[in-house]
């Protein structure tokens, strides 16, 4: 069975983490506090916390950060905002996801799930890759079959491919697609990625690789399938 810490401060919201995540089967443990989780670390085993941002105590960036010294064990972190999730990001603290408040309980345990099963596959072999890249020609191939990506397109690709799990926020992706102008908007990647997805999907109906995560960006995962 496996065990999530929770860190929340707000105690509605706590219990209804508890009563969910139990539901689904996990043992939790849980903590109003900042400063109890490393004392609670020491003696205790847990697979996977979920870390509000602000706490008394400690706040969550400050634990974040600390934890990854020393310590792969999954984070995800809850901000009540959602304009936080690009400043987190940014910050390259070493969460594996982000949930914005207010979340619906279900989609928390869905998220939960989704990051332990990536934890099962740290990393993904290169044969395990559904697609290749093809730097030259800006093709994209699986198995006998390949298409041809515009130029945005296969960077976009590349940026997440290169890093299976990671989360990109849109501006991060368009600092690198257009590292001189930040005249694009939002919508353009966003615009860009749907017929990226698109290509894909015509390449590989039953997998799909480019996933969004709700209000924080993209990641590319050909392990994680949506399963509630
Ligand atoms: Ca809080």
């Amino acid at each position: 069975m496996n065990h999530i810490l929770i860190v929340e401060d707000e105690l509605k919201l706590a219990r209804l983490q508890v009563d969910y995540l139990q539901n689904a089967g996990f043992d939790t443990d849980f903590l109003s506090n900042g400063l109890e989780v490393f004392p609670w670390l020491k003696v205790n085993h847990t697979d996977l916390i979920l870390l509000d941002l602000m706490l008394p105590g400690r706040d969550g960036l400050d634990i974040c950060r600390e934890l990854r010294r020393f310590s792969t064990v999954p984070i995800i972190m809850i901000t009540a905002r959602i304009e936080e999730i690009d400043r987190l990001l940014g910050l390259e603290l070493g969460a594996d996801d982000y949930i914005c408040k207010p979340f619906s309980p279900r989609e928390m345990v869905a998220r939960v799930k989704a990051v332990l099963r990536r934890q099962q596959v740290p990393t993904i072999e290169a044969g395990a890759r559904a697609v290749k890249l093809d730097h030259n020609s800006f093709r994209v191939l699986a198995g006998e079959q390949d298409i041809e990506l515009t130029t945005v397109e296969f960077q976009l690709l590349q940026a997440l491919y290169q890093q299976p799990g990671r989360i990109f926020s849109r501006s991060k992706l368009m600092d690198l697609i257009y590292p001189d102008q930040r005249i694009v908007s939002d919508r353009t990647i966003d615009s860009h990625i749907k017929k990226l997805r698109k290509k894909l999907t015509d390449l590989l109906p039953d997998q799909e690789l480019i996933h969004s995560v709700y209000g924080a960006g993209y990641r590319y995962d050909p392990q994680d399938r949506v399963v509630d």
